[in-house]
């Protein structure tokens, strides 16, 4: 860890978190929490408000979270302090957007609660790059050629952005005759509808109505509700290989069964277990829960290929559940029939006239007012400060390349495979490679808990009287 010697107040140590959405915000309320002594805390975070990031920077209510109010407080300590913020039910699926205010909140208390000669800063930038100080620290590269010298930096910068739905989508969308009627991050554009390809608008003032989407996990299941949502004439259709959408959650039915990890467990038996409970493998998830980054840690990389590779899809659709009143709505769209599944891989994207048209390998050609990539985020840094850090050999990749390499249980970044940095740490989505289940709420807070508790012994211990 650096050593900061001695500070004064007019010249604390400095601590950069890089994002300020949820990660960013639950490690900042960690540090504030901690704090003793005389410390700045930065958090370089573009976005005009805080804690939202890609996936609570949403005004939709019909976004709603995927996880019940009972397991998402922010404070690790304080199970129940979400719930009770929103004076709601434990098992209630709240709307994204007040989650957002909620950390908000949350922060806010933190800053008022903490000591005098703790400062917390917003710093509207991005951030370009780093560089490692000679002596320990960083300077951070901020636009306009801006430069600030920091000791330790905490990276939330969350996913790079979204999947590749593959070659032929790829292809069409550098091509002038498709490219403008295909949206590929979802994310950004967050209201799709409203975001009407330019011909299409033309074609129609209102918008798209018929929409096609690749993918149908929890991304499609968003922009399905917003689409469908809005005018009772618009209709989507979803494509994926499977043709699966992600269960419902169905409650607490009874104490998990019994599941033992063993140091020759791997990823592939957390399948099986589920598999062999037939209509109990939601207990199941539960019963693995505490498991999971044990088993996918000690797991080699062939064990892991083959389950992304045969049970990938399956695991993401059992994992990652939608709330009950969600399934029910997508139910009742899909009989009216205004949202189809198709099962198949998208072999050919052309356009006619203003239409987007999809031929699948199952042979079916679907047209539509415009094509969604809902493949949902990419583990691997490809643009973003991550990417940045490992082409200039400051850090390395996580396994399967998605993220970046950890050194764990610390989370310190590492530049190479025996070695960490001291003062560089990275947490959330960044960190999937090494631990396979660590974007939810409940990883995040525990890790930014661990990473505050390391972060204040070295730059913020008590200052003696
Ligand atoms: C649609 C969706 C729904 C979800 N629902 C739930 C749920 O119900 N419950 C649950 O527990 N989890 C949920 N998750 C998972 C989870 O909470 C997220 O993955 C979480 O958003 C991760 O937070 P993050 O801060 O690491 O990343 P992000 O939310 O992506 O935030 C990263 C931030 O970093 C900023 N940034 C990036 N690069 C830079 C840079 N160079 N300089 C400065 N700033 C930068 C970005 O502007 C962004 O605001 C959901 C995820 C998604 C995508």
């Amino acid at each position: 860890m650096t050593s900061v010697g001695t500070t004064t107040p007019s010249n604390p140590p400095r601590l950069l978190i890089v994002g300020g959405g949820a990660a960013g915000c639950l490690v900042a309320i960690q540090v504030l929490r901690r704090a003793r002594g005389p410390l700045l805390i930065e958090v370089a975070e573009p976005r005009p408000r805080l804690a939202e990031g890609v996936a609570y920077a949403t005004g939709d209510p019909a976004h709603v979270l995927n996880v019940p109010a009972g397991r998402m407080s922010a404070l690790p300590e304080q199970p129940d302090d979400f719930r009770r913020w929103a004076g709601s039910d434990a098992s209630a699926f709240l709307p994204r957007g007040r989650y957002a205010q909620y950390l908000r909140d949350v922060l806010a208390q933190a800053i008022a609660d903490a000591p005098p000669q703790v400062t917390f800063r917003h710093r509207q930038d991005r951030v370009l790059s780093l560089r490692a100080r000679t002596g320990g620290g960083f300077t951070a590269v901020l636009p306009h050629r801006f430069r600030r010298d920091v000791d330790v930096v905490i990276l939330a910068t969350g996913y790079d952005g979204p999947g590749s739905p593959g070659d032929a989508v790829d292809d069409a969308r550098s091509r002038p005759d498709c490219g403008d009627l295909i949206v590929d991050d979802v994310w950004a554009a967050r209201d799709t509808s409203a975001r009407a390809p330019s011909t299409t608008s033309q074609a129609s003032p209102e918008g798209p109505r018929e929409l096609i989407a690749i993918g149908t996990g929890l991304t499609f299941v968003d922009q399905a509700a917003t689409h469908l949502g809005r005018a009772p004439e618009n209709t989507i259709i979803g494509i994926s290989r499977h043709g699966w959408l992600p269960h419902a959650h169905r409650g607490h039915h009874g104490e998990p069964p019994p599941f033992t990890a063993t140091s020759d467990t791997e990823v592939g038996d957390m399948v099986t277990f589920l598999r062999g409970l037939g209509d109990k493998w939601q207990d199941g998830v539960d019963a693995l829960r505490p498991h999971i980054q044990t088993i996918w840690r000690q797991s080699t990389d062939e064990q892991r290929q083959r389950f992304l590779t045969e049970n990938g899809a399956w695991w993401s659709v059992h994992r990652h559940r939608m709330a009950p009143e969600v399934a029910e709505r997508l139910r009742s769209w899909q009989s009216e029939g205004r949202l189809q599944i198709v099962r198949g891989a998208v072999s050919e994207v052309s356009r006619s006239g203003s239409r987007v048209v999809v031929t699948t390998t199952g042979g079916q050609v679907i047209s539509g007012d415009a094509l969604l990539n809902c493949t949902g985020r990419d583990g691997r840094p490809r643009r973003g400060l991550a990417a940045e850090l490992l082409t200039r050999g400051l850090a390395t990749s996580g396994p399967m390349g998605w993220g970046l390499g950890v050194d764990l249980p610390s989370l310190r970044v590492r530049r190479s495979a025996t070695e960490a940095h001291t003062s560089l740490y990275a947490i959330g989505p960044l960190v999937l490679g090494e631990l396979f289940e660590t974007t939810a709420i409940p990883e995040i807070r525990a890790q930014a808990a661990l990473i505050a508790e390391a972060v204040c012994s070295a730059l913020s211990p008590v200052t003696p009287a």
